[in-house]
């Protein structure tokens, strides 16, 4: 018998591990819930409560199939392997197939599994999945990782015009089991983490999925380059959440990026590349974690950046997590995080450069509440993203370019429309009061906070602090 291990990849179509397990036409599939793991990750209820919705999916599809779906309660990583051993003892199982996860617990706890069933002849089977390259394959002429995402994409253009990565086909309908196995309460389960709205912006079915992958791509991806940055309209593909724990994966992005020229890398359009690229984004940050475990460690990826004495704030760091910075298109984004999971990347980019550098308030920090609290939460993406704006990490923005956030508003929510739904006390200004209330009339009888902290002078505070490293 060989057992097929879900993690963040809880799906059927174009599937490593399952496809390969399922050529033994005997096979049992497990998933591992971890509550107190996904405390210590800091991983949002809301995305806790996207993968158990995703999960009960997933179980139904997997019965249609003939394969058994086991669910086991083990709320921390370390003790897993024996309790692993003990399963696979029961059922006679041969083999262990799993996709491959790049966080640095994720490799412990994968490693501790295989070295203890490896001492009992089960053998364990990993594949690569969740990126478009396997990890530790796309080196520079000295065989190093490459740390500017420039050259990193050049390698990758290099990669795909011998070969775009193609899809596993689908699997066959297995052979009726005689397996009898406890079933886990998920309903009981699922409640605890249960949120009300989630289910209404983050449907979990492969049809919605599939439809917005197709949609994007069929109207949307031709504005992508310029829509992208505006947080007002629907630029974006919004498929992140649905790659991060695997309802999607990256090669069925590309491979329908590439429809029209049959599955080829040829870039038609500028829209085409753009999205290429950020996809390749993400392939950067995965392989990072991968090639310098240090940064899920919390440590900055520039050593000198260590020096840094971050402000104490407490203050300063709740109305940023709250949205009452005063600042109206940093409190939209943070407030837009606060009730659906999920914020805009241009807006991510500039609040999370003004908690760093206007704030002077530690990353890490920042990079907790937006694992705390996003549904597509991923410690490479997010990690990635939040060392580039403070410019601690690797290929990251330069420390003297820091984001006006007045001006970023004033450019890409010009008629102050993102503001508008997301901070409604500001909705009755008009488009050019609306992104800095106070500036013309500070005694605007408004039911707003001023400014936490004045954009000019903690701009300069910032650079005088990075000049010194
Ligand atoms: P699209 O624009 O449609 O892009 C397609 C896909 O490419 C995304 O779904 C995502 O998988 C990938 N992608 C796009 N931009 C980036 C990027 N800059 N870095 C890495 N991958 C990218 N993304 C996450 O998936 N999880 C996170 O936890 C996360 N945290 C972030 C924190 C900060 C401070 C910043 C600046 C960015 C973060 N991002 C994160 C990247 C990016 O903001 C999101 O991937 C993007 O907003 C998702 O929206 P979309 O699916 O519509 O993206």
């Amino acid at each position: 018998m060989h057992l097929i291990w879900f993690r963040n990849d809880l799906r059927l179509h174009d599937h490593a591990a399952l496809w390969h397990a399922a050529q033994s036409r005997q096979c049992l599939a497990l998933v591992i819930l971890s509550p107190e793991q996904w405390q210590l990750h800091q991983d949002a209820p809301i995305k806790i409560d996207f993968y158990l919705r995703r999960l009960k999916i997933l179980k139904q599809q997997l019965e249609a199939l003939n394969i058994p779906l086991l669910i086991l309660n083990i709320p921390l990583w370390k003790d897993i392997s024996e309790q692993l051993l003990a399963l696979c003892q029961q059922f006679q199982i041969s083999t262990v197939h799993c996709n491959i996860e790049t966080g640095l617990n994720e490799q412990q706890r994968d490693q501790a599994v295989e070295q203890l069933l490896q001492q009992h002849q089960i053998s364990c089977e990993y594949y690569e999945d969740r990126t478009l390259f396997p990890l530790g394959s796309i080196r520079n002429q000295s065989q190093q990782p490459y740390q500017v995402f420039t050259a990193f994409k050049k390698k990758c253009y290099e990669r795909l015009l011998i070969d775009v990565p193609s899809c596993y086909p689908d699997i066959e309908i297995q052979p009726k089991q005689a397996i009898d196995i406890s079933q886990f309460d998920l309903n009981a389960f699922a409640q605890n983490y249960q949120q009300e709205t989630a289910n209404q912006y983050w449907p979990v079915e492969d049809k919605h999925v599939f439809e917005l992958l197709n949609e994007f791509i069929a109207d949307r991806l031709k504005d992508y380059k310029t829509d992208r940055d505006f947080p007002a309209i629907d630029g974006t593909s919004q498929l992140s959440p649905y790659l991060n724990i695997g309802i999607l994966s990256i090669r069925e992005c590309v491979q329908t990026l590439f429809t029209s020229s049959q599955g080829y890398f040829q870039l038609e359009d500028v829209g085409q590349q753009t999205w290429l690229d950020e996809l390749l984004w993400r392939e950067f940050y995965q392989h990072t974690l991968h090639d310098f475990p240090k940064v899920s460690r919390h440590q900055p990826f520039k050593e000198n950046t260590k020096v840094i004495e971050w402000r104490d704030a407490p203050e300063d760091l709740t109305a940023w997590q709250q949205g009452r910075t005063g600042i109206p298109i940093v409190d939209a984004g943070m407030r837009q995080l606060l009730a659906t999971g999920w914020m805009h990347n241009r807006v991510r980019m500039i609040t999370a450069m003004f908690l760093s550098k206007n704030l002077l308030i530690d990353w890490r920090l920042g990079e907790a509440w937006f694992m705390q609290h996003l549904i597509d939460g991923d410690l490479a993406a997010n990690n990635g993203g939040w060392q580039w704006c403070a410019s601690t990490g690797m290929d990251a923005a330069p420390y003297f370019r820091i984001f006006n956030p007045v001006n970023q508003s004033q450019r890409f929510d010009p008629n102050g429309d993102y503001i508008r739904e997301w901070v409604p006390e500001l909705a009755h200004l008009d488009a050019k009061t609306i992104h800095e209330p106070y500036a013309k009339n500070p005694d605007l009888g408004l039911d707003y906070p001023k400014p936490i902290v004045d954009l000019k002078s903690s701009r300069a505070r910032a650079i005088e602090v990075f000049k010194q490293i």
